[in-house]
């Protein structure tokens, strides 16, 4: 039997990262039992619950993931075909998901999946976000579309997160069980990209004290969900994100599904147009913060969950293009063996490996500062302790568009070779790869687009935290064999940083977006060819692959600076004409 977990050693090598030990540590409070640790409803004691020390907690997040891989390869990956040809139904304002998905579901509740993020004492697994996106990852590569339905367990660690404990005690032991599913409902028609221009309404119903919200949401996945969370306007007669604030809605039969959309790829995942009227909601957190402190919190969660889906499906598609070159014989060969197709594997290869390195970096910083977050709101952090949060949390918003932008594109070109190499069965129903490119598609635009990304992550890859990254990076000690892909790395930085001074001399913005694609994907390919240089560091099988992938990046970064040379300021005129 397949098991998505056991079979691909890449995923164990990460979460036995060095590093984990201290975000483990930390999580765990050292393997302290405190108070209101478990969940008193299921009869366990915090003893049978809580790891006893690192290795402990290391065994038990594989022992789970070893769960989730077992899922996805018996149940999700078998089923995928069919919840792609069937997807959900709407039948009397009720989504009905395909046969397969329930069965997915099912799967995934009764093996107590569904709060992995969650503390125990509501039901949760307390896993960290690192660990968690690893399942996501599997469940990806298994069927993307379920990811969309499994991945909204971020509702839940936005409740967490902001929400009042009275609140939390309602709500959270539903998402932990598996009762409820969750969805996250910011788009409109006039707001997409551009969420400060939000204009569904939520006002205070004077009578009742209670929320009501009136207006439209599109494009929300699983919009049927139990328990949503809903930016809304909640400040009459503003116009920008500081009049937003975010609300719960418990479903009622106060919204009404219009429809569910028709889309390309991701069948199994009901995308749905949604009518409020009068329906009444919980406010989350203060007033006016729903969208510049807690909608951007959620949308953090979730772009490192895109990073995920990202992984998993180029994996998925490495796979099937890798079986079917071993297989297919032309001109007497097995088409691997020619080099216009062994290239592309390689290449497809080695984008995995970086995506999956660059998700889990990310993924650790995400849980370093979330960790401290927790922490503070049991007791006062030393000066020390919050230094590190504001280091972590800084390197993570700078890390998780990048990481967003860069592995959904690579998603995209990995499925699209994926097909090259299937010839012309790729284009036909018959194989997996042709749901796989569809699905692939969606990566680089929900959640804000890749163009989105490269604007959030710009402030990272010109300022002094890409500097800082690059210090340590370069003084991290290497195995000997390995240092001269340091100092390509090395020129590689020294040339990026000529290409941000060309772009910064006219001290205009609009030229700085202009290059923006070029100098964040330069800094991602520094930034993923020194992880794979560390990942080598730790396992020899990574040498060939942070060799191909630097060779590779440097010449491409060379011709970017090239472009940037020659493409100035004036330039942009041209550019601007041509495209009316
Ligand atoms: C299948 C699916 C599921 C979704 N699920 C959800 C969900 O669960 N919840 C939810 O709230 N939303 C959801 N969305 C909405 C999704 O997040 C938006 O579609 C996405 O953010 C883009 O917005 P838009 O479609 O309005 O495109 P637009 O904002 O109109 O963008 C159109 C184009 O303009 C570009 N563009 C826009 N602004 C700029 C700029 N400043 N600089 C450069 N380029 C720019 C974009 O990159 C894009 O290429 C989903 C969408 C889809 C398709």
């Amino acid at each position: 039997m397949a098991n998505f977990y056991t079979d691909n050693e890449d995923i164990k090598f990460h979460l036995n990262n060095p590093k984990m030990k201290i975000i483990v540590d930390l999580k765990e409070r050292n393997y302290k039992i405190t108070e209101n640790e478990y969940h008193d409803s299921d009869g366990l004691s915090p003893d049978d619950l809580k790891p006893h020390n690192y290795e402990d907690a290391l065994d038990n997040y594989s022992e789970v993931l070893g769960i989730v891989g077992e899922i996805c390869g018996d149940i999700i990956d078998p089923n995928a075909e069919s919840v792609d040809e069937e997807g959900p139904t709407l039948v009397d304002n009720r989504v009905h998901y395909a046969k397969g998905t329930d069965e997915n579901m099912l799967a995934l509740k009764q093996a107590k999946l569904t709060g992995m993020t969650l503390p125990r004492k509501y039901g949760g697994l307390n896993f960290p976000a690192t660990a968690y996106n690893m399942a996501v990852e599997m469940v990806s590569r298994g069927d993307a579309s379920l990811m969309n339905l499994f991945g909204l367990q971020d509702i839940a660690e936005t409740i967490n997160a902001f929400a009042d404990e009275e609140v939390k005690k309602n709500f959270l032991p539903r998402f932990a069980s598996g009762e409820a599913t969750g969805a996250m409902i910011l788009t409109e028609p006039d707001a997409g990209s551009d969420l400060q221009a939000v204009n569904l309404k939520a006002h205070l119903d004077e009578a009742t004290n209670t929320w009501k919200l009136n207006g439209v949401k599109r494009f929300i996945t699983n919009g049927n969900a139990e328990l949503s969370l809903v930016l809304a306007r909640s400040e009459d007669g503003t116009k920008d994100g500081r009049g937003l604030s975010m609300f719960l809605y418990d479903r009622d039969d106060t919204v009404q599904i219009r429809r569910i959309e028709n889309k390309m790829g991701i069948h199994g995942s009901p995308t749905c147009e949604m009518v409020f009227k009068d329906a009444p909601c919980i406010l989350i957190g203060k007033r006016k913060f729903g969208l510049i402190k807690y909608v951007m919190a959620l949308m953090n969660g979730a772009r490192l969950g895109i990073g995920a889906q990202s992984v998993g499906i180029a994996e998925a598609a490495y796979r099937e293009a890798l079986k079917y070159a071993k297989e297919r014989a032309q001109f007497g060969k097995t088409i691997d063996q020619f080099p216009g197709v062994y290239e592309m594997l390689t290449d497809m290869k080695v984008k995995v490996a970086a995506s999956r390195t660059l998700l889990y970096e990310t993924a650790r910083f995400v849980d370093m500062y979330k960790v401290y977050e927790e922490i503070e709101e049991e007791r006062k952090l030393t000066l020390e302790e919050k230094q590190e949060m504001k280091k972590y949390k800084k390197r993570a918003g700078f890390y998780t568009p990048l990481l967003k932008g860069l592995t959904s594109e690579y998603c995209n070109s990995i499925a699209y070779d994926a097909i090259q190499i299937h010839g012309g069965t790729g284009f036909m129903k018959d194989f997996p790869v042709e749901r796989l490119y569809r699905d692939a598609r969606i990566t680089s635009i929900y959640e804000g687009t890749t163009q989105l990304q490269v604007l959030a992550a710009i402030r990272g890859v010109t300022s002094c935290l890409f500097t800082e990254m690059m210090e340590e990076y370069q003084s991290a000690k290497v195995a000997p064999d390995l240092e001269y892909l340091v100092k390509h790395l090395k020129e590689m930085k020294n040339e990026y940083v000529e290409a941000i001074k060309l772009v910064e001399a006219p001290e205009d913005n609009e030229f700085l977006d202009f290059h923006s694609r070029r100098l964040v994907e330069m800094a991602g390919n520094i930034i993923m060819g020194h992880l794979l240089v560390l990942d080598a560091d730790r396992d020899s099988k990574f040498k060939t692959i942070a060799e191909v992938y630097i060779k590779k990046g440097q010449p491409e970064n060379t011709e970017k600076f090239n472009k940037i040379k020659t493409i100035d300021r004036d330039d942009l005129g041209m550019y601007k004409a041509l495209s009316v």
